[in-house]
């Protein structure tokens, strides 16, 4: 019996605690000799695991209980058996299974996702823990604001930190752990149904200390939808052993992988629900399990660089837990367990950077995992076998792996860090009061004293939106009752989220922001997650870490395209304002009177919605700017005839805009503004970055059609159905894999519901995913834009349509050494009476993946521009012009205008006598109606190296087809959640371009 042989002494011991010296604290990390054990389940445990080093004395035996049933109840074997991966309700029917038999287990609905599945989180303590929890938690409460515990002395005394103290000794920390967040990593949600029924009923010192000093909840499944349709796909791979398992096509409702980007945007139920349910509980631990690396990577600690808005405390405690973990793991004999690794800690978008957020320690796991519960024979990367400093003890290079192997050391990783805090429960808590007072007094120590987004911004939409993810990640929001005046850095205008001061000295000037002006304090304990989305990040090309692990800037301000002015000067929290609680709209609605309705064209989401809640009202847009006797009007602004007073009023309330009504329409030049039919358009490759806009276009409740690659391929009549396809990045690299699909040999793989697999087909369905956009669909692409369609592509869709020759004219530019990682750059619009820009100001900062751009051409082959080099050897300096000596001076050649970056230079003559087959029709020619800003302004937040290279290219070409338009996006518009500013490029272009009604006669449209 190993777990009698093995004793390890987890750490020294320290302060007993008043609640804890009713007990002695056990310090040795073993089992009870006394533990009764369910031998049977034990034998099974030992089979299913494929090497004794990879279990361990804690979880290589399963106690029993006369009272309480063990994961078998549901699972009819023991957690981690091969080829039993339970669905959500199964999951959620143990621990509420378990809840009814042990009064130390709760069970708590937490909300549901998008799809309707519940989630839950489960309460695992002793049972006078749970009795007392809602003390408990009033004592949590205190110290994660610390303004409940004030003296009110301005020094150092300000907080009663005595009462902290007190609290500090007598309450139970709270451990968060969340599971499956990431579908194909399938392990966690047996692990933790294991883990909770360890935590009831096992007897050993070590757990009775955990029960006692910690309050341990558990969500074990948080993408619930994901979950039933990976059990869904790896049960149709147990039918069908011998075939090609499908690909998981869809995990949530809207994304995969990048459910767990969402905590800055919280757009997705999940990352809504964790967070309220770690705030609720004032949880000092979020810990997320992932298995995608072997064997345990603790990736809490990473290697840099580290968010910069994050309290050294917490950077600290990630060392303090990660190499804990590697050490007692170690010494309980399993191999490959480390820390130190590939993972920067830089944005705040994981599901765990929640905690780093809100004062609390963010932690996570990667072990490994099979992608089912299949035991198999894995061969390793040489990279995640080496073995280094910080990796003393590597994995295997070939392993047999079995999924109880991964639930081993999920579990015994747990029990090492519950066990851990159970001991250490007063330096966590301590660090807690100490993190949430730091936050509190953040204007007097590093700063800033406010943001302050002003009332009137030109974009009221995208600011209260921007309010509204503020408010989510339950950020206190305060509205300004009157004027005031304080001093900011720069001119004062713009707000230097804004990249127009960034190259200017700092100076500071006084600006007076009007009532009504948001004000979010940093004397507040979430100040922190404020900070972290409201300033700019900056990623110097120059550090080591070369491998960005996600996008390097974010600055929300510049992503939503409002002001928020970061504000130093602490006279600010002294301006007379009153907090809001309520979510942040713009108040809509109808006043004045008379049969025009009159809405200013403000670039929002709302007014997208609102066209198509309009029904069959005719709108136009005015092509320039005019006055009411009210108010003064943008171009592009709506004139609304044909629909009641009443009827308006409502869709406005409801969207959040404002509508004046006027008596007569002004003379001034109009276009229709329509409701065109609108296909968005998605591969079976790869479903997660359409998935950000389907997420958007279902929030604005726009009607459209989701259509596959391989729907395209069997329609040749598209335009009869649709008048705008979108065709979002797919994701994978190589444009030509749209059009070929996955290989055709084996057998078809299908994705549809049937009784087998009840959660797949849901979405969208095929009968086989292999078959991919071919050429017959790029085909009716082409004639759908012939006919007058607005096909609307990004990313690599623009470069598939590119390097099939559908747009003559453009090309990838060659950018060389230009470095981008998801970052946030300057923007400008060369036409900016375009309808494209409509509501937008002079520029935008638009995100960029990787730093595509266009080059333009007047012709089908060739005329691209040269970049000017150097003049040849001969008289004079660099800008003078060459002779020939004993011959009178010829004329100069006639002066070529200057060509900008983002155009197509005039053809030469040699070209235009040539090559008159190739010149592209002055009609149908590219234009670019976004391009990138000068090299000086072009980084607004992240990484940019070489922006030289980059700087003034095309960022967004239209290209006329036949009666119809391409619009080609090197950037992407709509990237989770977070890009509300550059949504107005999408809307404007379906609105505008989309629609086949006749043009009016001032040819704003074509
Ligand atoms: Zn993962």
């Amino acid at each position: 019996m190993r777990r009698f042989v093995s004793a390890v002494f987890l750490l020294a011991i320290g302060l007993v605690a008043p609640l804890a010296a009713q007990t002695r604290v056990p310090v040795k990390l073993e089992p009870g000799r006394e533990q009764p054990v369910d031998a049977e389940a034990t034998a099974k445990i030992r089979q299913y695991t494929t090497a004794p080093e990879f279990n361990s004395p804690l979880t290589d035996y399963l106690p029993a209980s006369a009272t309480v049933p063990s994961p078998g109840a549901v699972l009819g074997d023991v957690a981690g058996a091969p080829g039993i991966l339970p669905y959500t309700e199964e999951v959620h029917r143990y621990f509420r299974m378990l809840a009814a038999a042990s009064p130390r287990v709760r069970v708590i609905s937490i909300g549901t996702s998008e799809e309707g599945r519940e989630r839950i989180a489960v309460a695992v303590s002793s049972e006078a823990n749970l009795e007392k929890q809602a003390e408990n938690d009033a004592r949590l409460a205190q110290l994660a604001d610390p303004r409940l515990l004030k003296l009110g002395g301005s020094d150092g005394s300000r907080f009663d930190d005595q009462r902290a103290e007190s609290l500090i000794t007598t309450s139970v920390p709270v451990y968060y752990i969340t599971g499956t967040i990431h579908s194909p990593e399938t392990g966690a949600p047996t692990a933790l149904m294991e883990l909770a029924y360890r935590l009831a009923v096992d007897e050993s010192p070590y757990i009775q200390s955990i029960r006692e000093h910690v309050i341990t909840l558990i969500t074990p499944v948080v993408e619930v939808d994901g979950r039933d349709r990976m059990v869904d796909v790896y049960r149709w791979h147990l039918a069908h052993p011998k075939a090609t398992t499908p690909l998981l096509s869809y995990w949530g409702h809207y994304v995969a992988h990048d459910n767990n980007r969402d905590a800055m945007g919280l757009t997705l139920s999940l990352s809504r629900q964790v967070l309220d349910t770690y705030l609720g509980w004032h949880a000092q631990v979020l810990h997320d399990l992932h298995e995608s690396v072997p064997f345990l990577y603790d990736n809490t600690v990473g290697d840099g660089p580290y968010n910069a808005w994050v309290d050294p405390i917490l950077t600290n405690e990630w060392q303090l837990f990660g190499w804990t973990n590697v050490a007692e793991m170690g010494k309980l004999g399993m191999p490959g367990v480390y820390t130190h690794g590939d993972f920067d800690t830089w944005s705040p978008g994981y599901l765990m950077f929640l905690a780093a957020m809100h004062n609390g320690v963010s932690r996570l796991y990667e072990t490994f995992g099979n992608r089912g519960a299949d035991t198999e024979t894995r061969e390793l990367d040489p990279d995640d076998t080496s073995r280094t400093w910080y990796r003393q003890d590597p994995p295997y290079r070939t392993v047999s792996w079995s999924q109880r192997n991964n639930n081993n050391y999920e579990q015994t990783g747990l029990l090492v860090s519950l066990a851990f805090v159970a001991e250490n429960r007063e330096l966590l808590l301590r660090n807690f009061w100490e993190k949430s007072k730091r936050s509190v007094t953040k204007p007097e120590r590093e700063g800033p004293a406010a943001y302050v987004l002003p009332a009137g911004d030109r974009r009221p939409g995208a600011q209260a939106e921007l309010l509204r993810v503020l408010q989510l990640q339950h950020v206190e929001i305060s509205r300004a009752d009157k004027a005031f005046t304080v001093t900011v850095e720069g001119g004062g205008e713009p707000s230097e989220s804004k990249p127009s001061d960034k190259t200017a000295k700092p100076k500071t000037t006084t600006r007076t922001f009007p009532a009504g002006s948001y004000v979010v304090r940093m004397d507040q304990p979430y100040s922190r997650a404020a900070d972290a989305l409201l300033d700019r990040q900056y990623w110097s090309p120059d550090d080591p870490q070369k491998h960005p692990y996600d996008d390097t800037g974010w600055c929300f301000p510049a992503l939503f395209d409002t002001e928020a002015v970061r504000v130093t000067d602490r006279q600010v929290l002294a301006a007379p304002m009153s907090r809001v609680d309520a979510p942040i709209l713009p108040r809509g609605g109808v006043t004045g009177s008379g049969p025009v309705f009159v809405i200013a064209q403000q670039g929002d989401d709302a007014m997208f919605r609102l066209r198509y809640a309009l029904g069959d009202a005719t709108v136009e847009a005015v092509a320039e700017p005019f006055r009411t006797a009210k108010s003064a009007y943008p171009r592009g602004t709506w004139l609304v005839r044909g629909i009641a007073q009443d009827a308006l009023d409502q869709a406005a309330a409801k969207a959040g805009v404002t509508v004046e009504a006027i008596a007569a329409a002004p003379k001034a030049a109009t276009r229709p503004v329509g409701k065109p039919r609108i296909a968005l358009l998605h591969t079976w490759l790869d479903t997660q970055t359409e998935g950000w806009w389907r997420q958007r276009l279902d929030r604005l409740e726009i009607p459209y059609t989701y259509v596959s690659t391989q729907d395209v391929a069997a329609d040749p009549d598209l335009a009869t159905r649709y008048d705008v396809i979108l065709f979002p990045p797919v994701g994978v690299g190589d444009p030509s894999r749209i059009v070929s699909g996955l290989p055709l040999w084996g057998e078809p793989m299908p994705w549809k519901t049937t009784p087998e697999t009840p959660n797949l087909g849901t979405i969208d369905a095929t009968d086989d995913q292999r078959p991919g956009l071919g050429f017959a669909g790029l085909d009716h692409l082409r004639r759908f834009a012939e006919q007058g369609g607005l096909l609307i592509a990004v990313d690599d869709t623009a470069r598939l349509l590119i390097d099939t020759g559908m747009a003559p004219g453009v090309r990838v530019a060659d950018t060389e050494g230009v470095r981008v990682v998801g970052s946030v750059l300057d923007a400008r619009f060369p036409d900016p009476a375009s309808p494209i820009v409509d509501g937008l100001g002079d520029r935008l900062s638009v995100y960029s993946a990787e730093g595509l751009s266009f080059e333009l051409s007047n012709a089908a082959v060739g005329g691209w521009a040269d970049e000017e080099g150097d003049r040849p050897t001969g008289r004079g300096g660099p800008k003078d012009t060459d002779g020939t000596q004993g011959r009178t001076a010829q004329a100069a050649p006639p002066a070529q205008g200057t060509v900008e970056r983002w155009e197509a230079r005039p053809l030469g003559i040699e070209e235009l006598r040539r090559s008159s087959w190739g010149i592209i029709p002055e009609a149908l020619r590219p234009r670019t109606l976004v391009r990138f800003g000068d090299a000086g302004d072009l980084l607004v937040s992240g990484l940019l190296e070489h922006g030289d290279q980059l700087a003034r290219r095309a960022a967004v070409v239209e290209v006329p087809v036949g009666q119809g338009h391409l619009l080609l996006f090197a950037i992407n518009p709509i990237w989770r959640g977070s890009t509300i500013g550059s949504h107005p490029l999408v809307w404007n272009a379906i609105l505008s371009l989309g629609q086949r009604a006749p043009v009016s006669e001032t040819g704003v449209s074509r």
